[in-house]
């Protein structure tokens, strides 16, 4: 009997997660199935029924359910209560368990490119939406020397700030980023600025070092405007491609209890992307 897994969200069209868990459940010769579920927001308590009650396995979720979900869980784990948000709900025994692997996925990808010690790296997140308070709260499990977060409000950076990272880190404004942009040894972006393909930047990027880490969780484009200024000055870049990934890979973990070949998940999204280089 196949287990069944999948994602629900409004929407969920684009997604590609039913192709790289499908891939990756077939090559480790699990019973899973993946689909996409587009959910309403008005009908977010019912689909969270429906599931329990057709014995999914577990399922992820996506905006603009990270947050409302909660109050249908059984339980919520201690990262996902930081975050504010859950990305996973895994089923045991019919008791459905929210986590959050955004955070965490992302980390893992980001650590391929550092290969300093990360206690002496200081850190810049720009922007402070769902994605950087995930992000935020991860990397301040690995203990950084210091997270500096920037945002146009300002207001929304301090609060990640008091709610996820340390008392030692530190908030600024978007143009005080970009006087100090050499100070950092690894720069995120977190900003949806750079999707639109346009150009844009979030900061400008005339004092970027060469040798940091550049990191932009967007994926689609593939590589954007903040990535192609930072390979032109020298910079390390990695891709929003590892943070999809391996926030799913943590997912189906927590279904199955097993690793994926995350290679294959890579390389099925990067297809689809139609990628020009690898991002690990
Ligand atoms: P969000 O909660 O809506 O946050 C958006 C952020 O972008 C905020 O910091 C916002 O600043 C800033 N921003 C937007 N337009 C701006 C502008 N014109 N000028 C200055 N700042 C601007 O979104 P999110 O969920 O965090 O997602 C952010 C991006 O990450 C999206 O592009 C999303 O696709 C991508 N993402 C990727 C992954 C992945 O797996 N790779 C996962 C999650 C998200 P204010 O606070 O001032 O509004």
């Amino acid at each position: 009997m196949k287990k069944l897994v999948g994602l629900i969200g409004y929407p969920v069209s684009h997604s590609m997660s039913p192709e790289m868990h499908n891939a990756a459940f077939q090559k480790s010769g699990l019973p899973f199935y993946y689909d996409k579920y587009e959910v309403h927001p008005d009908r977010l308590e019912e689909a969270v029924y429906n599931m329990r009650t057709e014995g999914f396995a577990g399922w992820n979720v996506t905006i603009p359910h990270k947050q409302t979900i909660m109050p249908y869980l059984d339980e919520i784990s201690d990262e996902a209560k930081k975050i504010g948000a859950v990305n996973t709900v895994v089923n045991e025994n019919g008791k459905l368990i929210g986590y959050n692997t955004d955070g965490a996925g992302f980390v893992k990808g980001l650590m391929r490119h550092v290969h300093f010690p990360i206690e002496q790296a200081k850190v810049l997140i720009i922007g402070a939406g769902g994605a950087s308070r995930a992000i935020g709260y991860a990397l301040a499990q690995t203990a950084p020397k210091s997270i500096v977060i920037a945002n146009r409000t300002m207001e929304k950076a301090r609060d990640i700030q008091k709610e996820c990272l340390r008392e030692h880190d530190k908030v600024i404004s978007l143009q005080e980023a970009a006087a100090v942009l050499s100070d950092f040894q690894i720069v995120i972006n977190t900003t949806s600025i750079g999707m639109k393909n346009d150009g844009s930047t979030p900061i400008d990027l005339l004092h970027l070092a060469p040798g940091t880490v550049l990191s932009d969780i967007i994926y689609n484009p593939y590589k954007t405007a903040f990535l192609q200024e930072g390979e032109k000055r020298g910079t390390i870049i990695d891709n929003g491609v590892s943070m999809l990934v391996l926030q799913g890979a943590l997912s189906f973990e927590k279904w199955t209890g097993m690793q994926p070949d995350i290679e294959l998940m890579e390389t099925i999204v990067i297809e689809k992307l139609g990628g020009n280089y690898v991002n690990r």
